[in-house]
């Protein structure tokens, strides 16, 4: 049986990790990196919770942190900028150093959310979800791996024991599956749509691939079928949930149809699985590239507005 834990009372403020740096500049990219800024805008804007949240800047983890997930030689290509064409392509955003120190950031930004997350039940990181950073090469988008690099922190300095990934962003997990494949103390669960990036999937310990065009009620069936099989396999005492907004029915990169609905009713559902066990729980934005950016926004606010409404005893 899990411990039960007791949270402390959650502050006011309450804090959310956020940087103004992840707006770097990828040119013309599919990647809407002013998404951060906008959701961040957006809570702060809110009149009833906007009062209550306060943005903190995470630090930029140290080189020493990276490698607990990434190998010495990657992370000294990426210090010394020294990537060839080949590595560049399939991470398909631009090497620049300010592109290097956001993902850095987004890294501290997952690691301190994980600290908050223990201390008060909730983390909120309006960033990260980094899934297909390996440890020897980043791709898709994902440069660094933050929830990897969070989890084998948290876990060698005993902030917890046992970590589940909950990653419901389009895309299947690969780089976290590749990385946690052999482990007892990480599990790691992916809904992904089966026919899209990646083509090589890395077998997570659960896995679900969904048909093309999967709509609310599969989905939704599908995120209860597997979480009452984790139910019956892992203890965690700490979910990193990867609520990528990339399933919508409207999404560029994404062949799911999720409305705003059904993305109210995952998130409900992934809450009220953790909240019901006792788990502290991580947030992270991961993907979303919805024809209307505001859409994306709105997908990112929805969950972090129910989040903080659920741990915060708040109406609004
Ligand atoms: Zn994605």
């Amino acid at each position: 049986m899990a411990e039960t834990r007791t949270w402390e009372p959650p502050p006011r403020p309450f804090p959310v990790a956020y940087s103004p740096k992840y707006r770097v500049d990828y040119g013309p990219h599919v990647f809407p990196v002013e998404k951060y800024d906008r959701v961040w805008q957006t809570l702060r804007q809110d009149d009833v919770l906007g009062p209550l949240l306060e943005a903190v800047e995470p630090a930029p983890l140290p080189l020493e942190d990276l490698a607990r997930v990434h190998t010495w030689e990657y992370l000294q290509k990426l210090e010394e900028g020294r990537l060839t064409p080949y590595e560049v392509a399939i991470l398909e955003i631009p090497y620049r150093r300010d592109v290097y120190e956001a993902f850095r950031i987004s890294c501290g930004g997952t690691w301190q959310a994980a600290q908050w997350a223990m201390r008060w039940g909730l983390g909120v990181h309006i960033g990260g979800g980094f899934h297909h950073a390996f440890p020897d090469h980043g791709e898709g988008f994902c440069m660094l791996n933050d929830v990897a690099v969070a989890i084998e922190k948290g876990l060698a300095e005993g902030l917890f024991r046992r970590a589940l990934i909950v990653d419901l962003d389009v895309h299947h997990g690969n780089g976290n599956a590749a990385i946690f494949r052999d482990r007892s103390d990480v599990f790691t669960f992916s809904i992904h749509q089966e026919n899209n990036y990646p083509f090589v999937k890395p077998p997570s310990h659960l896995d679900i691939g969904l048909p093309d065009g999967a709509d609310d009620r599969i989905y939704l069936a599908a995120l209860r079928r597997g979480l009452a099989t984790i139910e019956t396999r892992f203890e965690p005492d700490i979910v990193f949930y990867i609520a990528g907004a990339d399933p919508y029915e409207h999404d560029r990169l994404g062949g799911l149809g999720l409305t705003m609905a059904g993305f109210r009713e995952r998130d409900t559902l992934v809450f009220e699985w953790v909240r019901r066990r006792g788990v502290a729980c991580v947030i992270t934005l991961g993907g979303g590239y919805a024809l209307r950016v505001e859409d994306t926004v709105a997908i990112h606010v929805q969950t972090i507005r129910q989040a903080l409404e659920l741990w915060l005893s708040i109406q609004s």
